[in-house]
C-alpha cells in the first residue's frame, strides 16, 4: 500500500513535470517523456519544430532492422515480428516519442535492410532510422549521422570445429572467406588477408550454410554475429582475436534541409536513459547473454 501510493506520486509528480515543460514550447528544451515515468498513452510533449515531432503527428516510426541476423534482428517466421537486441533497443526509442505504450510495435514500421543497403535506405528516407550491427567509422560518417555507441565488439573468424590450419587472420590468405557485402568485415579481411578469396553474401546466414557445404573455409565478421552463427550451427567455432574495433551507432539521414531536427540528441538521450536505468541491462541479458555466456551493464563495459 506504502509503496503503490509511493509509485503513484512519484509517477504524479513526474505527470508535472511533463506538463511544465510541456508550457515552455520554443524554449529549446524537449519535454521529459513519459516513458521513464511509466505511465501509460500519455504522449510526450516534443518540441514542434522537431522531426521527432512529425513523427508523433504521424503515428509511425519506419525502423531499419535485420531480418536473419541473431541476436540482434530477426523476422520470427512463426509470428512474422522482429526481435533481438537491436529491435527491443528500437523499442525503448519509440516509447521516447510515443509514450510507454503497451503494444509499441502498433507505431512501428520495420523496414528489412542487409549490410549494403543500411546507407541508402537512409539517404533514400525508406526508414527515420537504421539499428542493424552498424558500425561507426569515418567513411560512413560523410554519408549518414550515427548515434553515440549503444554496442561494442569486433572481428573474428568462424570456422568448422575441426578445423586446425585457421587460428589467426593471417591463415586467411590463400583460403576461401564469406563475408557480407557493404560491411566492414569485407573491407577488414581486404586489409588483413589481401590474398583470401572473399565471398560475398547479402547476410551471413548464407555464409553460414556455405561454410558446411565445404563450399568456403571461413566466414568473418563481428564477434557477437558469429555467437548467433555458433548458436545455429554447434559443429563450427570462433578462432583467434580481435582484429577490429566494431562500436554500433544507429543510423539517421544527416540533418542537412533541416529535415532531421533534434533526431540523433533524441535517441542519444534515450540510449543515456535506458543504461542508466537498467533497461539496456536487461535487453543485454535477454538476447545477448544467451549466446555470449557473459552479462554487461553498459556497452562500454569489455
Ligand atoms: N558491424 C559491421 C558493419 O557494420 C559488420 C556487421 C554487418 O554487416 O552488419 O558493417
Amino acid at each position: 500500500m506504502h509503496s503503490s501510493l509511493k509509485t503513484a506520486a512519484v509517477a504524479l509528480a513526474a505527470l508535472f513535470v511533463v506538463a511544465a515543460c510541456g508550457g515552455g514550447a520554443g524554449t529549446g528544451t524537449p519535454a521529459a517523456s513519459s516513458a521513464a515515468t511509466g505511465a501509460t498513452s500519455t504522449k510526450p510533449k516534443l518540441e514542434l519544430a522537431s522531426y521527432a515531432y512529425a513523427i508523433q503527428t504521424k503515428g509511425k516510426l519506419r525502423v531499419g532492422a535485420r531480418e536473419d541476423n541473431v541476436p540482434f534482428g530477426v523476422k520470427n517466421v512463426a509470428t512474422s515480428k522482429f526481435e533481438g537486441f537491436d529491435v527491443d533497443i528500437a523499442r525503448e526509442i519509440a516509447k521516447e516519442i510515443f509514450g510507454n505504450e503497451s503494444d509499441i510495435d502498433k507505431f512501428i514500421e520495420y523496414v528489412p535492410v542487409v549490410s549494403a543497403t543500411r546507407i541508402p535506405t537512409l539517404t533514400e528516407s525508406k526508414a527515420d532510422f537504421v539499428i542493424a550491427t552498424f558500425t561507426i567509422n569515418d567513411d560512413r560518417k560523410k554519408q549518414i549521422d550515427f548515434s553515440d555507441v549503444y554496442f561494442n565488439t569486433g572481428q573474428k573468424i568462424l570456422v568448422k570445429k575441426d578445423n586446425s590450419t585457421i587460428t589467426k587472420v593471417t591463415d586467411l590468405n590463400g583460403k576461401r572467406v564469406c563475408s557480407a557485402k557493404g560491411s566492414t568485415s569485407e573491407v577488414n579481411i581486404r586489409k588483413e588477408a589481401p590474398q583470401a578469396a572473399l565471398e560475398l553474401q547479402d547476410t551471413y546466414v548464407p555464409c553460414l550454410i556455405l561454410l558446411q557445404q565445404g563450399r568456403v573455409d571461413a566466414v568473418s565478421t563481428d564477434e557477437t554475429i558469429l555467437f548467433g552463427l555458433v548458436k545455429q550451427d554447434p559443429n563450427t567455432k570462433i578462432v583467434g582475436s580481435y582484429f577490429s574495433a566494431e562500436p554500433y551507432g544507429i543510423g539517421v539521414k544527416k540533418n542537412a534541409n533541416n529535415d532531421r531536427n533534434g533526431f540523433v540528441d533524441l535517441i542519444n538521450r534515450s540510449l543515456v536513459a535506458m543504461i542508466q536505468d537498467g533497461r539496456w541491462a536487461k535487453i543485454y541479458k535477454q538476447w545477448i547473454t544467451p549466446v555470449s555466456g557473459d552479462e554487461k551493464t553498459t556497452p562500454d563495459q569489455r
